[in-house]
């Protein structure tokens, strides 16, 4: 069977299961494989209950103590009852599992294994698995892969579908077999295989490798096919008067620094040129991208096509909408919006827009740009904050009714190696300069004693009429979890600060509610916005000085730079308070980097320096990446290993390449 086939081709998926798998975005047999665990359970050795901690995935081994007892209040019940062992006690929680009372009353020595929180000033463990001695002794020696399921699927039925989708599917490799061979790699069959039904650590770690390379050596290949390509096109929108964009400088508040007028002018050129544009702007968070944007897109207009920003969030896309709408509709630019939580007719009425050419400029979320919009005669595709975008997102675009310029922004700064690698295909302007009025964030590393002190610091940014976020602390038994782990959150917080006004906001409202409340914020109506780091893209609100995070040991460095980006946007002094969950040496000198290094670029070098390959066991460091199971900086020496082994094929083996490349993937070339 071919992997392009759809996933009701599969035994067992009718209608129903294969809408479940449409909402996670899996369409074709392909897809279902490549839809990776995004993490292993590992079953670790037990610890003293004296050691366990607040928020942790811990496993203890006791007995039950003292009485259980069950409170029901509406349809919901808890079974509560104390546990201990020799070094102490803690309360176990469970809901709506009255039943479990007769087996815990008769329970001799037993493992508990769940998430631990603060209930009531207790320490609490809640929900736990219930194990005997001998049947965790066997558990320790698996891994469990863990899904991110949604509703209708299960891991039984998930397990099952994978199971005869490797059964029944071909894997074609683009890389040929000598070569393959000659690096000692796996069959791509093998390493599908493993990393769904994984035998040991060891092994996975192997075939998540394997996954990466492939990964890497399609993404390459892409990029040296698109390179080839791109060189020859003609430019068909050449756009060169920029009265307008001169008109947008003479009407900013500021100066522009000397970093964006030299990007902008790279750009300017680059639109009058022989060929399309192809240019990544890579400027540090709060170095002032969406202005050159602007004058990008002012130029295109001028000259009479038409220019697209496309963007990862709906808060995002309102955000930006609301700015280039206030810009350009005195010059007389019509600006539209398409996001997914508008109505259906509105979203129509959009897309006619765009499609008559009614609309010069369309603000959306990529998304909605995939599900196919026409243009009249489309000039620009600006495309902010790429690294969160899917590279087949990024060519469909690029493809659509011609070859249009093509702007890509990033606020993520990767060191100089990758970036030649990666970027081959692309000419690169980097804004290197901070605007000059920007105090330098104040960073300090805490531990969890220093909570309250910090809470106190809020609570005196919030009477001085600033405001604050506070990025929960990330959980590791997830599925749904996240959202109640922030709501608990926020509920604790509104104990300690009573007087502030607290907004929430995580990965599973959906989207209009995150814009509300994401707005809201803007508007001050919320002192503090305690959120996960949905937060994390592009979100501008000048009045926020203090960005506080929690378990900031588990981000990786680049990741908490960006979210540290979201304060010191405007004159005001602002601060970034990260709270290190664990007591380790090591995190605590990483997070250090942060106080020290000067910029983005200093900290992704020393990213890539000191999280040395392997450190990192599970499959997604985090969600901002191109690759669905590599990752560039995680991953270098892999990537260098495929960009060596791209480089080497012969012309005879690139075309090979390349035409299996083209037949295996639905859209166009990659990059
Ligand atoms: P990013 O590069 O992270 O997307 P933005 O474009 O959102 O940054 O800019 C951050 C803030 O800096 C915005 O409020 C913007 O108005 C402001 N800004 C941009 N350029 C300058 C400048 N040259 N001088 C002062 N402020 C600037
Ligand atoms: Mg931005």
């Amino acid at each position: 069977m071919n992997r392009n086939e759809p996933i009701t081709k599969l035994k067992g998926i009718g209608p129903k299961t294969a809408e479940a798998y449409r909402r996670l975005r899996i369409e074709t047999v392909g897809d279902l494989l490549s839809w990776f665990p995004k993490r292993y359970d590992t079953f670790r050795p037990e610890q003293p209950i004296n050691t366990v901690r607040d928020g942790q995935l811990a496993t203890v081994l006791g007995t039950f103590t003292g009485t259980p007892t069950v409170n029901t209040s509406g349809r919901r019940s808890i079974l509560m009852c104390r546990f201990k062992d020799a070094t102490g006690t803690i309360m176990v929680k469970w809901f709506n599992a009255p039943y479990l009372r007769k087996q815990i009353s008769m329970a001799n020595y037993v493992l508990l294994r769940g998430k631990i929180t603060w209930d009531r000033r207790t320490l609490t463990m809640v929900q736990p698995e219930i194990y005997t001695p001998e049947r965790y002794r066997e558990m320790m020696k698996t891994l469990r892969p863990v899904y991110g399921l949604t509703a209708g699927l299960t891991k039984t039925a998930v397990a099952k579908a994978v199971a005869e989708a490797l059964a029944v599917c071909d894997i074609p490799d683009p890389m040929p077999a000598g070569m393959r061979r000659e690096l000692g790699l796996w069959s791509l069959k093998d390493a599908y295989e493993e990393v769904h039904f994984p035998k040991s650590e060891e092994t996975t770690k192997e075939a998540i490798n394997r996954l990466a390379f492939d990964e890497f050596f399609r993404f390459l290949l892409g990029i040296r096919s698109l390179k080839e390509q791109t060189e020859t096109i003609p430019n068909r929108y050449p756009a060169k008067t920029t009265m307008l964009a001169q008109r947008i400088r003479a009407s900013l508040p500021y100066a522009l620094t000397g970093a964006q007028e030299r990007c902008f002018a790279e750009i300017a050129s680059d639109l009058a040129g022989a060929s399309p544009m192809q240019r990544l702007l890579q400027g540090d968070v709060g170095s002032g991208k969406t202005v050159i944007a602007e004058m990008a897109l002012a130029t295109i207009a001028e000259a009479g096509y038409q220019g697209c920003l496309m963007v990862p969030t709906e808060v995002l896309a309102k955000q930006h909408f609301t700015e280039l709408t206030r810009r350009f509709e005195p010059m007389g630019i019509r600006v539209g919006l398409l996001t997914g939580s508008m109505s259906a007719a509105a979203r129509r009425e959009a897309r006619t827009a765009a499609e008559t050419g009614s609309v010069q400029i369309v603000v959306g979320t990529h998304a909605l740009f995939q599900q196919g919009v026409e243009f009249a005669n489309l000039g620009l595709v600006v495309v902010d904050e790429q690294h969160r975008f899917g590279v087949e997102q990024r060519s469909r675009l690029t493809q659509k009714g011609g070859t249009p310029h093509v702007l890509l922004m990033s606020a993520t700064p990767i060191p100089r190696t990758l970036a030649m690698m990666l970027y081959a295909d692309l000419d690169v302007s980097l804004l290197d300069e901070l605007p000059g009025d920007r105090l330098k964030i104040r960073t300090a590393v805490v531990d969890t004693t220093y909570r309250p002190k910090a809470y106190r610091f809020l609570r005196e940014r919030i009477g001085a009429g600033e405001q604050c976020y506070v990025i929960c602390p990330l959980i590791e038994e997830s599925d749904g979890l996240d959202a109640c782990n922030v709501t608990e959150y926020a509920e604790k917080l509104r104990e300690e600060l009573p007087d502030a006004r607290i907004g929430l906001l995580h990965g599973r409202m959906a989207a209009a509610a995150k814009t509300e409340v994401m707005e809201a914020f803007a508007a001050h109506e919320y002192d503090i916005l305690v959120s996960t780091t949905v937060i994390e893209v592009g979100i501008d609100v000048a009045n926020a000085t203090v960005i506080l995070i929690e378990d900031a040991e588990r981000f990786g460095l680049a990741t908490l730079h960006q979210l540290r980006g979201r304060v010191g946007r405007g004159a005001k002094q602002s601060y970034c308070i990260l709270v290190q969950g664990s007591d380790s040496d090591e995190a605590r000198e990483r997070l250090c980097v942060l106080q020290q290094a000067p910029d983005g670029f200093a900290i992704a070098e020393k990213d890539l320096t000191m999280r040395g390959p392997g450190d990192f066991f599970g499959i997604r460091q985090s969600g901002d990446n191109v690759f669905r199971i590599a990752d560039p900086i995680r991953d270098a020496r892999i990537l260098t290993l495929a960009k060596h082994a791209v480089d080497g094929l012969s012309a005879e083996q690139y075309r090979k390449a390349v035409k299996l490349l083209l037949a295996d993937s639905e859209g166009p070339v990659v990059y």
